[in-house]
C-alpha cells in the first residue's frame, strides 16, 4: 500500500509538472498572446460595486502620453475584450505618428452593454482608475461612448479629452473623424478612378453610428449613390430618411458591386471569410483595424488591385480634434490638420506601389520610423 501510495503521489507531481509546462507554453495569458506587441503596461480594473470590468492597454509612450478612446461592448469573452485593447492601443500608437502627434498609443475597453450597463457610478470609477495612472494614459470617446459620459470622467481626472465644448473641451471629435475619412476616401478614389469626384459612385457604408452618419452627409452632398447597412434598424430608417439614401438588407454586403466599401463599425471586417468576395475597388472607412491580419489581408487586397486607405491613417480627424485640447488650436487648425489626410493618402499609395508593398506597410513603416527617430534621440 504505501508503495501504491507513494507512486499515486509521484504521479500527482509528474502531471502537476506537466500541466504548468503546458501552462507556460501554451497559454502564456498576456505576453504570449497574439496581439501582444511589446504593449508597454496592460491595467485590468474590477469593481464589484459598480459592476466595472475594464481593461486599460498602453502599447508605447515614446512620443507621448497614450491617448485613445475608451469603447463599451458586450464581449463574447474577455479573452476577446484583452485582444481588442492590444489591437486597438498598438492601432493608436501608429495613428498619431504617422499623423505627426507627439502621443503614444493607448485604449480602453469596457466590458457589458453600454445601453444597458452604463452607469454614472461606473464611470466615475472608471475616471479613477484612468487617474491612478497619472496621466500615461489619456482618454476618450470610442464605440458606446458619448461625450457625456467624458465630462463625467473630466469630474475625477484631468486625463480625459473629448469633452464637450461648454465645459473647455472640443466636443464630440465623430464629425470630425467623419471629415477626414471622406478626405482618405477622395484621395484614394482619385488614386484608384483617376478623379476625386464622388458623384455616381456607388458606396456602402456599414455601420452608421456617429461616424458612418457624418460620412453619410458628407457622401450625399456630394452625389454618391450611398448605401447603408446597420444592426439598429431605427438608425437605418433615420439616417436613410434624413439623407435620401437607401437600405442595404442583403446578408453578404462584400459581394455587391460597388466602387467603394466604408467599414465604420467593428474592426476585422476584411477576413479570410471575405477578403475574396469583395467586389469594391477601393476600401475607405472609419473603423479601427480593419484587416484580421494586416499582412495576409493588405497582400490580398493587393493582389487583386483594391486600393485599400489605411484606417490609422484616414481615421485621425477624431485625435486630431481630441488633441486639440491638450495643445489648445482651434477648429481652423484641426481642419487643416484633418484635410491634410488627402494628401498624406496619396503620398502613402503612391509609395506603397513603388515599393510593391501594401498600402497599410508603406504607412506602418512611416510611423514606426518617426518612433524610432524619437526614440534614439533619447
Ligand atoms: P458608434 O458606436 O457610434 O457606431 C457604430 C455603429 O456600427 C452602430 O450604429 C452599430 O449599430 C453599428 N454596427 C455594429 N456592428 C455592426 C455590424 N455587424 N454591421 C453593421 N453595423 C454594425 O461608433 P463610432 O464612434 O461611429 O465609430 C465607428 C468606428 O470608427 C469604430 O470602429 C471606431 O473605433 C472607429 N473610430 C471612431 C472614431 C470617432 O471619432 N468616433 C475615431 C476613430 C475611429
Amino acid at each position: 500500500m504505501p508503495v501504491l501510495f507513494e507512486d499515486i503521489q509521484k504521479i500527482n507531481f509528474m502531471m502537476t509538472e506537466v500541466v504548468a509546462a503546458i501552462d507556460l507554453h501554451k497559454i502564456d495569458p498576456v505576453f504570449g498572446q497574439l496581439s501582444f506587441d511589446d504593449h508597454e503596461q496592460i491595467m485590468f480594473c474590477n469593481d464589484k460595486d459598480t459592476g466595472l470590468k475594464a481593461i486599460i492597454g498602453i502599447h508605447n509612450t515614446v512620443l507621448g502620453p497614450a491617448l485613445g478612446g475608451t469603447r463599451m461592448w458586450q464581449y463574447k469573452s474577455e479573452w476577446d475584450a484583452l485582444n481588442d485593447v492590444l489591437r486597438l492601443s498598438r492601432g493608436m500608437t501608429y495613428k498619431s505618428a504617422i499623423t505627426g502627434l507627439n502621443l503614444g498609443g493607448g485604449k480602453a475597453v469596457i466590458i457589458g452593454d453600454a445601453k444597458t450597463q452604463k452607469t454614472p457610478e461606473l464611470m466615475l470609477r472608471f475616471g479613477e482608475f484612468v487617474h491612478s495612472l497619472g496621466g500615461k494614459y489619456i482618454t476618450a470617446e470610442d464605440v458606446g461612448m458619448e461625450t457625456a459620459d467624458m465630462d463625467l470622467v473630466r469630474s475625477v481626472t484631468p486625463y480625459v479629452t473629448g469633452i464637450s465644448e461648454e465645459i473647455g473641451g472640443a466636443g464630440n471629435p465623430s464629425p470630425i473623424t467623419a471629415y477626414g475619412v471622406f478626405m482618405g476616401m477622395k484621395a484614394a478614389a482619385k488614386y484608384k478612378f483617376g478623379t476625386d469626384d464622388l458623384e455616381d459612385k456607388v458606396v456602402y457604408v456599414q455601420g452608421i453610428g456617429n461616424v458612418g452618419e457624418a460620412l453619410v452627409e458628407h457622401l450625399s452632398n456630394e452625389g454618391a449613390k450611398v448605401f447603408i447597412s446597420d444592426i439598429n434598424e431605427e438608425r437605418l430608417e433615420q439616417v436613410r430618411d434624413a439623407y435620401h439614401v437607401e437600405i442595404y438588407r442583403g446578408d453578404n454586403i462584400y459581394g455587391e458591386v460597388m466602387d467603394i466599401y466604408a467599414p465604420c463599425a467593428l474592426g476585422a471586417t476584411v477576413n479570410d471569410a471575405t477578403v475574396n468576395q469583395i467586389q469594391a475597388k477601393v476600401i475607405a472607412g472609419a473603423a479601427n483595424n480593419q484587416l484580421a491580419d494586416e499582412f495576409k489581408h493588405g497582400t490580398l487586397l493587393r493582389e487583386r488591385g483594391i486600393v485599400y486607405a489605411p484606417d490609422f491613417l484616414i481615421n485621425a480627424g477624431g485625435i486630431i480634434n481630441v488633441y486639440a485640447e491638450l495643445e489648445n488650436y482651434g477648429k481652423q487648425e484641426i481642419i487643416r490638420k484633418t484635410e491634410n489626410i488627402y494628401n498624406t493618402t496619396l503620398e502613402i499609395l503612391s509609395s506603397a506601389e513603388s515599393k510593391g508593398i501594401t498600402t497599410h506597410q508603406a504607412a506602418f513603416e512611416i510611423a514606426k520610423a518617426k518612433i524610432d527617430a524619437r526614440k534614439s534621440e533619447k
